[in-house]
């Protein structure tokens, strides 16, 4: 019975030893301000406005689209989504998508992705009205950026920002290691914190799938960023004691329990987190902060009057 406390308490001192990053009162914060600007903004007869262009029945997809436009709803902005079949071809999506760059009820536009391999993603977000890019993916958004004016920054490395931000953790002069170099995640992530920004000015190191070893990098990290897609990639032998993980990964692993799978993050979160200075759980963490970036930029666009 002793022994069984004891373990109790280890364990608990385990997680209480490392800082975990929830995203709660990050939205919450935000939030607040994001509903005085909708209020400033329904007084000028302006309602923030997202369409949303979903391709395909993958589920994942069709999550990720039901929370946005909650979201949206519950904090009295517009939002629209358009489902097409599988099969539509890049020209009348292109088509469908210069109609919408045309209307005035939506400020911001997004294709959700992965579309199908038959549609050149990037032309199809190039097709977007770069001032309606709220995803901030468009060629156009992505070079502002990398030229340090960004107009939209891509949600998910925002809301990195500003956890980073909200939890006080210094990035001038750390070692930030990126794991993942995606055009949606790493790329935009490298910008950010290796330039002259708001939690920026970071010595940026970024690491990919021919990275080898990648424990030689992730050893050497203040900040850490996982953003891969490979469940529990990162283990507590890859890690020091005092690093920052932030965990991008939403996995889904299959099991055997009654929803027959569950959602783990690309770090090993129970082996590191009494282990590091700080880490974001998932879910919980980044995920919650990609659509309140999401809200901020359009909540922009209107403001711009796109
Ligand atoms: P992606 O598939 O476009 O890119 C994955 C990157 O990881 C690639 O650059 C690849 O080189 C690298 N990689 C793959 N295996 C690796 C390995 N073994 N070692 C080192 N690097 C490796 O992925 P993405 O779109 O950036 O998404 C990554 C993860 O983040 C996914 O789980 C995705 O679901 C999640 N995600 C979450 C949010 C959010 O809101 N939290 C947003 C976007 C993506």
């Amino acid at each position: 019975m002793i022994k069984k406390e004891i373990l109790l308490i280890n364990n608990l001192e385990k997680f209480i030893n490392s800082k975990i990053l929830y995203s709660k009162p990050v939205v919450e914060k935000l939030i607040a301000h994001a509903r005085k600007e909708i209020k400033q903004l329904s007084n000028q007869n302006i309602v923030p406005g997202l369409a949303v262009v979903l391709i395909g029945d993958n589920p994942a997809s069709k999550i990720y689209v039901r929370n946005k436009h909650k979201f949206f709803l519950t904090n009295h902005c517009h939002s629209e989504t358009f489902t097409f079949d599988l099969n539509i071809s890049q020209d009348e999506l292109l088509s469908f998508i210069e109609d919408l760059n045309q209307n005035n009820k939506f400020h911001g536009i997004l294709v959700q992705l992965p579309l199908p391999n038959h549609i050149d993603s990037q032309v199809v977000i190039n097709s977007i009205n770069p001032s309606k890019d709220v995803d901030g993916f468009h060629s156009e958004n992505l070079g502002k950026l990398f030229l340090g004016h960004p107009r939209f920054i891509p949600c998910t490395p925002y809301g990195i920002v500003e956890l980073l931000d909200y939890y006080d953790i210094e990035t001038t002069g750390k070692h930030a290691v990126i794991v993942g170099r995606s055009n949606i995640v790493g790329k935009p992530m490298v910008s950010l914190l290796s330039q002259s920004f708001k939690k920026g000015n970071a010595t940026v190191t970024v690491c990919h799938s021919k990275t080898n070893p990648l424990r030689k990098y992730t050893l050497q990290a203040d900040i850490l960023i996982a953003a891969t897609g490979v469940p529990n990639l990162i283990t507590s032998d890859m890690i020091n004691k005092h690093v920052n993980i932030i965990d991008v990964g939403i996995n889904r692993v299959e099991d055997d329990s009654e929803k027959g799978y569950h959602i783990c993050g690309d770090v090993d979160f129970k082996g590191c987190s009494g282990k590091v200075n700080s880490i974001t759980p998932v879910p919980g963490g980044v995920g919650p902060m990609t659509i309140m970036m999401l809200l901020i930029n359009t909540i922009k666009a209107a403001k711009n009057g796109s």
